[in-house]
């Protein structure tokens, strides 16, 4: 069973398949004039190979993790995820994956043969054009459609949704909407700062402000309960079918029951997604070394919250601050 300094339990691995992206989110990526895509992604025999992956996923089960997520960068642009997928759904884990949904419809067959009950698909807003502006890509449709596939085929769908303002703030409604008949789990997630996405405090919609804004049209909300791991603050509009929530790591972060776990694409175990140090487990494995004391220091060296970052500076601190981009930590 693997600890941490503070006994927290922690059995959840969130693994990353690939640090490159067919999508170009604008709260994602690092953005310049200069450089519209400032992101140089690993090469590839830096990468873990499926091989390397399996091993890694058979060390933390040894160790008592019970769920991995595969991540990315998008898990599913990569040749081998079918393969991934298939290999790591002989562990005895809940298997689930992060992904921006154009691939689902090739993949519908290897989530349903690797028993993968739910997928979360990111999607920020229900118009096209501002989906497009977002994304930097005209997949709407395609995703839109991707997540009616998994809804159809009785997936538990979780949609999330990074909310900025000035951007697609005035879509909370429509996402509500769209909880009144189908079955489906929104997740409004608090903009987060990381190198290059221009993050600033007036693009920030807190928990607070989006709950005041679903009240204000939807007066009978009921609060749902929450797990002493979940990240997201759960709620019912009543009498809808689906859900929402909203995950507040900037304006109330949620580290007290955190049970998390990362390995990014090129084989680094990050104990927390703002760590500043990360433990390469890659090098060690490949030099035919045992990475169990590894995992185990790494772990014991978490901090209790936000990766050791001050509390009191963390709503307002700025985005150059932190190390790598979301999308080479693997979301
Ligand atoms: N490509 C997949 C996807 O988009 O779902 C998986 C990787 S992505 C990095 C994982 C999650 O991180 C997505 O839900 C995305 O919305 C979220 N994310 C990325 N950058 C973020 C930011 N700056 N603030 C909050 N959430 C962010
Ligand atoms: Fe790609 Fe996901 Fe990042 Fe968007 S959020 S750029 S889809 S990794």
């Amino acid at each position: 069973m693997l600890k941490d300094s503070f006994g927290r339990i922690h059995d959840y691995l969130r693994i990353s398949l690939l640090d490159k992206c067919n999508f170009r989110c604008l709260y994602c990526l690092p953005h310049s004039p200069h450089n519209k895509n400032g992101f140089q992604s690993k090469h590839e025999s830096s990468l873990m190979t499926a091989d390397e992956i399996e091993r890694f996923a058979d060390s933390f089960v040894k160790l008592g993790v019970k769920k991995i997520r595969l991540t990315g960068g998008e898990p599913l642009i990569r040749k081998d995820a079918k393969e991934i997928i298939l290999r790591l759904s002989k562990f005895p884990v809940e298997l689930t994956l992060t992904t921006n949904g154009s691939q689902i419809d090739e993949f519908i067959d290897t989530f349903q043969e690797a028993g993968i009950k739910s997928v979360n698909v990111s999607l920020d807003s229900l118009e096209a054009a501002t989906f497009h502006k977002l994304t930097g890509r005209n997949e709407f449709e395609k995703v839109f459609g991707n997540i009616h596939l998994l809804l159809d085929k009785q997936f538990h769908v979780k949609v999330n949704v990074v909310v900025m303002n000035g951007i697609n703030e005035t879509d909370i409604r429509g996402f509500i909407e769209w909880t009144k008949n189908a079955p489906v789990h929104i997740r409004f997630i608090e903009f987060m700062p990381f190198p290059g996405n221009h993050w600033q405090p007036d693009k920030l919609i807190t928990y607070k402000e989006i709950l005041e804004s679903i009240g204000d049209h939807y007066p009978e909300i009921e609060k749902l309960n929450d797990g002493v791991h979940d990240t997201a603050k759960k709620f019912r509009v009543k009498g809808h079918a689906g859900t929402f929530a909203v995950i507040s790591t900037m304006s109330e972060p949620f580290c007290g029951g955190c049970n998390r776990m990362r390995l990014t694409a090129d084989g680094k175990m990050r104990n927390c997604l703002f760590s500043k140090i990360e433990t390469d487990l890659l090098t060690s494995l490949r030099a035919g070394n045992d990475i169990t004391p590894l995992i185990v220091e790494c772990l014991f060296g978490k901090h209790y919250m936000l990766g050791g970052h001050n509390e009191q500076q963390w709503a307002t601190s700025h985005s150059e601050s932190k190390e790598r981009t979301m999308l080479a930590i693997g979301g």
